[in-house]
């Protein structure tokens, strides 16, 4: 028996994490001795005397690395939540391990033999849906990491893959420290003007805990930032605070130049060794959207769109801004007058909504959301360990069958060393482990308004709609059913994955919904009903100038991933050509693609494109609900069946259709933003 943590079966309920106990040190002796397992567990899969079958050899492999994926997803999971310096260096220290123990099964021929052999037999084999899937993509999987390459090849591709694994950590990292490099001290109280209280008391306990009372800190942490360069009315501190973010890790200490190159140099090293053009190429063939062609042809169809709109955008804001005395419009003044610009023409800010959603208030209504669409129960698990004392666990049931479906924990405010944003992710997949069908844990992560002395947490509407987004990661992990880990839950091709997370924001804009949980901290009234009138009103102001800019941002990741880039030196000149469709103003910052973690640092290389790809599913998917009604009990159990519960046990168009009864109409999107008619 060890005495690591990480290495023991957890005694806790649906086999949770003992948060409590883990210790930093215990994550590289845990990793190896994992991986020494999973190796141990692989060998008996090749020598196992008995011709190979879907049990003794796709099953077996899946199974193979259950302790393994325990170890790594606490450690990932640990280092965005925590981001201490020790579990920086750990990673960067892991990555390489773990990289080269893949490429020691992807490149292992006797394994791969026998998955080929099962794979070649699979028309004679009785095999479930689920079952042909988890078949063809593990062999897949084999062939998309090499397995079908000579030996020199073969040694080349684990060279790339053991350097691209340290080079991803190294680019998020210098994107956090550069960030944390910037700070933004108010002495003058004058130099707050224009800013909600929020903002201000936010930036007060920044600087006293920071121990400087009697000043007020900003940083480029996004609840800081954001306020601010839409609310400052001090317009050389606006362009100070903006320079600073859009010099994110460029010409300084923690400059990412260098490394982005490498890392799209490697890729494409990689697609080339495989057989495929370039890395979008390779990317795309594991996508619903299958080629770089469809994508651009989608992205510049939606750009060409999207400008009409951004320009005449672009126009209103000048205008108003030249009543206030501002004649050489620039990128720092655009959020701050379009915000004006709203308020004027709708008569509200998006800070008149934070008294009605205080966080405590906000949570009760999303879960009752949630039960009211698939019945399920949120309970407080407060005996399980969490990670943080921020953090919250819960049990969650199937109201209607009184059966627990999984763990979910939620951790929702901003502090030193966690990673900005907000995410979901799975501390362990519904499916097999240990031999059982095990239920699901998972965790939604955000960096929400703290709340402060006098005052509890109060989001703004943007912020309600992350929760309700993340929410919708989490059930679809949640509800999952199936048997296979990586089929079930959130495990489906990218450009499907933010259905889910999507389709859940649309509830947001009716009163329905909003009346079941807005309600004011102090007074208890209601949203009141002009408000919400205006909300669905103003929803779609600037749709035209923030699709422009989606779309510029996903036509510039399918550039540095559809050219050969080892002639690119120049990552400004190469951004401006990649962009040229997209950009409203000439360059006044650093270039965007150094602290473009999506699709850097995270999994969205070549996939950028897939929020707005899911936006076309999700704007159609919520119609259904439009006309059935929008907690109509049969539209949302078809949804639950046939798309969250199925994970990507089979081709998420199939889903799609099984639950709409056709493909998604692109169109449900335009109408959505306005952009066509009704009627078109
Ligand atoms: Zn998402």
């Amino acid at each position: 028996m060890t005495d690591n943590i990480l290495l023991q079966t957890s005694p806790l309920r649906n086999l949770a994490p003992q948060f409590d106990k883990v210790r930093e040190e215990d994550f590289k002796p845990a990793t190896l001795a994992a991986i020494e397992e999973a190796r141990a567990n692989i060998d008996a899969i090749i020598a196992n005397p008995d011709d190979p079958t879907f049990e003794n050899t796709i099953v077996a492999f899946e199974t193979s690395m259950e302790l393994l994926s325990s170890v790594t997803t606490l450690f990932y999971n640990q280092l965005t939540a925590a981001g201490t310096d020790g579990l920086q260096a750990l990673a960067e220290e892991i990555g390489p391990i773990h990289a080269n123990f893949s490429s020691d099964i992807i490149l292992n021929d006797t394994l791969f033999a026998r998955i080929k052999s099962v794979y070649d037999a699979r028309a004679s084999l009785t095999l479930s849906t689920e079952q042909k899937t988890l078949l063809e993509d593990t062999y897949k999987s084999f062939v998309r990491g090499g397995a079908l390459l000579g030996d020199i090849k073969k040694a080349e591709l684990r060279k790339i893959n053991e350097a691209m694994s340290t080079l991803s950590p190294i680019f998020s990292n210098n994107v956090k420290k550069s960030s944390e490099a910037f700070e933004l001290w108010i002495e003058n109280e004058a130099d707050l003007a224009g800013l909600p209280p929020s903002a201000v008391e936010g930036a007060k306990q920044e600087a006293i805990d920071k121990g400087q009372p009697a000043k007020w800190l900003f940083t480029l942490d996004y609840p800081s930032y954001g306020p601010f360069i839409t609310y400052s009315s001090i317009r050389p501190l606006r362009y100070a605070i903006w320079k600073a973010n859009s010099n994110k890790a460029f010409g300084d200490a923690y400059d990412n130049s260098e490394t982005l190159l490498k890392i799209v140099n490697l890729r494409h090293q990689r697609a080339q060794i495989l057989g495929y053009k370039t890395h979008a190429d390779y990317v795309l063939e594991r996508r619903m959207a299958q080629t770089p062609d469809t994508v651009m042809a989608f992205l510049t169809k939606l750009r060409d769109l999207y400008k009409v709109g951004a320009l005449k955008d672009l126009e209103a804001i000048k205008k108003f801004a030249s009543e206030d005395g501002i004649d050489d419009l620039k990128p720092w003044d655009v959020g701050y007058y379009s915000e004006k610009l709203r308020e004027k023409m709708y008569a509200f800010s998006a800070e008149d909504f934070r008294p009605y959603f205080p966080l405590d208030k906000v949570l009760d209504g999303t879960f009752a959301h949630f039960s009211k669409l698939f019945g399920l129960k949120f309970t407080a698990a407060n005996d399980l360990p969490v990670w943080h004392t921020d953090v919250t666990a819960y049990d969650v049931t199937d109201i209607q069958t009184g059966k627990f479906i999984g763990t979910l924990y939620a951790d929702f405010y901003p502090r030193t060393g966690k990673k900005p944003g907000a995410w979901m992710t799975s501390y362990r997949e519904q499916g097999l482990f240990h031999g059982k069908v095990e239920c699901p844990v998972v965790a939604i992560v955000c960096n929400f308004t703290k709340p402060t002395k006098d005052k509890p947490s109060l989001l703004n509407h943007d912020e309600v709609l992350t929760l309700f987004h993340e929410m919708g990661h989490a059930t679809h992990g949640l509800l999952a059913k199936g048997t296979y880990p990586s089929q079930t839950g959130t495990n489906v091709l990218w450009d499907f994955v933010e259905l889910p997370s999507q389709l859940q924001e649309n509830w947001l804009y009716e009163s329905e919904t909003l009346n079941s949980f807005a309600a004011n901290y102090e007074t208890g009234e209601k949203i009141p009903a002009e408000l919400i009138q205006k909300l669905r009103n103003a929803k779609n102001f600037m749709s035209g100038w923030m699709g422009l800019r989606q779309m510029g941002m996903s036509i510039l990741d399918m550039q540095w991933h559809t050219v050969d880039p080892s002639m690119i030196s120049d990552i400004v000149a190469f951004e401006d050509e990649a962009m040229k469709g997209a950009a409203l103003f000439p360059r006044y910052g650093g270039p965007l693609s150094v602290s473009f973690s999506h699709i850097f640092a995270g999994g969205y290389s070549a996939g950028y494109y897939s929020y707005k790809w899911a936006e076309v599913l999700d704007a159609d998917a919520f119609e259904a609900f439009l006309e059935a009604g929008l907690y109509d009990k049969a539209t949302a159990q078809r949804y639950r069946q046939e798309v969250l519960e199925k994970g990507g046990s089979e081709p998420p168009a199939v889903l799609y259709r099984n639950f709409r009864g056709r493909d998604a109409d692109p169109n449900a999107l335009l109408r959505r933003e306005g952009l066509v008619g009704a009627a078109e």
